[in-house]
């Protein structure tokens, strides 16, 4: 019962998902004065709330408005064959991808944390992590910006679940491995936006202030003391950069977002963060 409310509910998250990565990202007539083509709508436009929005889905290419038949995960997208009813224009293949990775990224990373560790309520952070990270890396795959509008208030509320955490579990502290983790994955990255800002975005910063938290809240949860943390980190930027060179091979270009890579360099450490730091603390 369990498993399959997780899936069911994981496929209309990953739905939902979909929405915010359509509907998020605003195309600019020239670059702005970061060099960027793209900037963010507000979320009242995303959520189809307030003045002149629209909450019903439409085709982006004819305007035809979904039918709620239209809208149901994976299976629409497969009985419509990827494809508008009214123009046959394709949605883009990502719609199904981002669908089935939000449940199948919950099981693995639940598997993984209980099967290594138990249960923990740090399984929380790191469930949510799943479809904000879906979106980010969707979004930087499409349009190489990393979207404050969704980083930050992920890593307010991650901040938050962080010190829930800490006191449903009674250890506080797990806190001071939470801080050693953003400043473990942000720092250096940091550094390398500060000495190469052409190399990287800042957003690739930002975004691991978010992704830190979780690094660091993964590695204290395995019952390691503080500076474990670090180590698991630099795990994750080391994971991080083989992903970012294999996507640049594989699309061909040097230009290619760093967002994904951390994303997934990040879910994988956390998933594994017992094994991985098992040899170095016993
Ligand atoms: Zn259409």
């Amino acid at each position: 019962m369990l498993l399959a409310g997780g899936v069911l509910a994981g496929l209309f998250v990953g739905s939902f998902c979909n929405v915010v990565i359509d509907r998020l990202p605003l195309a600019l007539d020239g670059p702005n004065e970061y060099g960027e083509l793209w900037d963010t709508n507000p979320w009242g436009h995303v959520l189809g709330v307030g003045e002149g929005a629209d909450s019903r889905s439409r085709c982006s290419e004819c305007g035809e408005q979904l039918r709620w038949s239209d809208n149901i995960p994976v299976v629409s997208y497969l009985r419509l064959r990827g494809r508008c009813r009214a123009c046959g224009e394709p949605y883009g293949a990502y719609h199904l991808w981002v669908e089935l990775f939000v449940p199948v990224a919950w099981l693995l990373v639940t598997w993984g944390v209980v099967h290594f560790q138990g249960w923990t309520w740090a399984l929380v952070p790191y469930l949510v992590l799943v479809p904000v990270g879906a979106v980010v890396a969707t979004i930087d795959l499409h349009t190489l910006i990393v979207p404050t509008r969704v980083v930050w208030p992920a890593a307010a509320v991650t901040a938050v679940m962080c010190v829930a955490v800490a006191g449903l579990e009674g250890q506080w502290a797990w806190l001071a491995g939470t801080a050693v983790g953003v400043v473990g994955l942000a720092g250096p990255l940091f550094l390398l936006w500060f000495a190469l800002p052409a190399g990287m975005g800042f957003g690739d910063v930002r975004l691991s202030v978010l992704l830190g938290l979780v690094v660091g809240l993964a590695a204290a949860s395995t019952g390691a003391a503080w500076p474990w943390s670090l180590v698991l980190a630099v795990m994750v930027l080391a994971l991080s950069s083989a992903l970012g060179i294999l996507l640049a091979i594989v699309r061909r270009s040097r230009k290619v977002p760093f967002g994904p890579a951390l994303v997934l360099g990040t879910l994988i450490c956390v998933t594994f963060a017992r094994p991985i730091l098992e040899p170095f603390t016993g």
